[in-house]
């Protein structure tokens, strides 16, 4: 989680000068938490603490949050000017520095966060966080016996050790179709694909449909994109 001191914080928020903010912040104008502040080198987190200046909460300075709904063919890297990347389609955001949260393959659609609250990101994509993320796919073959069960269990994909746990859905299995939900708390390489591969079916269409308990919103064209709430913000945190 990154500090910051509260009068620099303040200053880059737009307040005023660091001279102006030190005097504000000596009348007791500035609230942290609720709590008046008066000293200018207090360290507040940028990602959870809410600073409030004649009683108004002040938005974070330059951070910004999109849920992005990804479509297929673009991959996941920053624009290079050769191959189409999720970030071409954030060509007139005016935040700089924004970059997507984790990755989907080039054929996958749906759920991308792209920020640039740099702790953020890297808080959501720490090893130890397992943040969940839901995927809709359709695959053909036939699952293997008790995939719920297994899938729950933790699967041998061929990595070193076995998957976490995963909550496995089966929507349909009808001949060689199926339709499936599959919840994941942490984000290998192509995980579905193999997942499912391993159970005896080959993933034919891919979507996230949520990220870190956000459901993506329906409302929301291949490609559109729209910053999070202030409340979806926390809740990722
Ligand atoms: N699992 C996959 O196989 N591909 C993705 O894009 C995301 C998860």
């Amino acid at each position: 989680m990154s500090q910051i001191r509260l009068d620099k914080w303040l200053a880059d928020a737009g307040v005023g000068t660091r001279s102006q903010v030190k005097e504000y912040l000596k009348k007791g104008r500035v609230r942290v938490n609720g709590e008046p502040v008066k000293k200018p080198e207090t360290r507040i987190s940028e990602e959870t603490d809410e600073v409030s200046f004649d009683g108004e909460i002040l938005s974070r300075p330059g951070l910004a949050w999109y849920m992005f709904h990804k479509p297929a063919g673009c991959i996941t890297a920053a624009r290079n000017g050769r191959t189409e990347t999720v970030m071409d389609y954030f060509a007139e955001a005016p935040e700089k520095e924004l970059a997507p949260v984790g990755r989907l393959d080039k054929d996958t659609e749906g759920f991308l966060l792209i920020t640039n609250d740099g702790p953020l990101n890297h808080f959501l994509l720490a090893p130890g966080r397992h943040v969940e993320k839901t995927y809709y796919a359709k695959a053909e073959g036939t699952l293997f016996p008790e995939a719920e069960k297994r899938f729950l269990e933790g699967l041998d994909i061929g990595d070193d050790k076995p998957t976490l746990p995963a909550k496995l859905e089966i929507l349909k299995q009808e001949g060689n179709e199926v339709e499936l939900l599959l919840t994941l708390r942490e984000g290998r390489f192509h995980q579905v694909k193999r997942m499912v591969e391993a159970a005896g079916a080959e993933v034919t269409y891919l979507k996230r449909i949520s990220f870190g308990g956000l459901p993506l919103d329906g409302t929301l064209e291949k490609g559109g994109y729209r910053p999070l709430t202030e409340e979806e913000v926390q809740f990722l945190k």
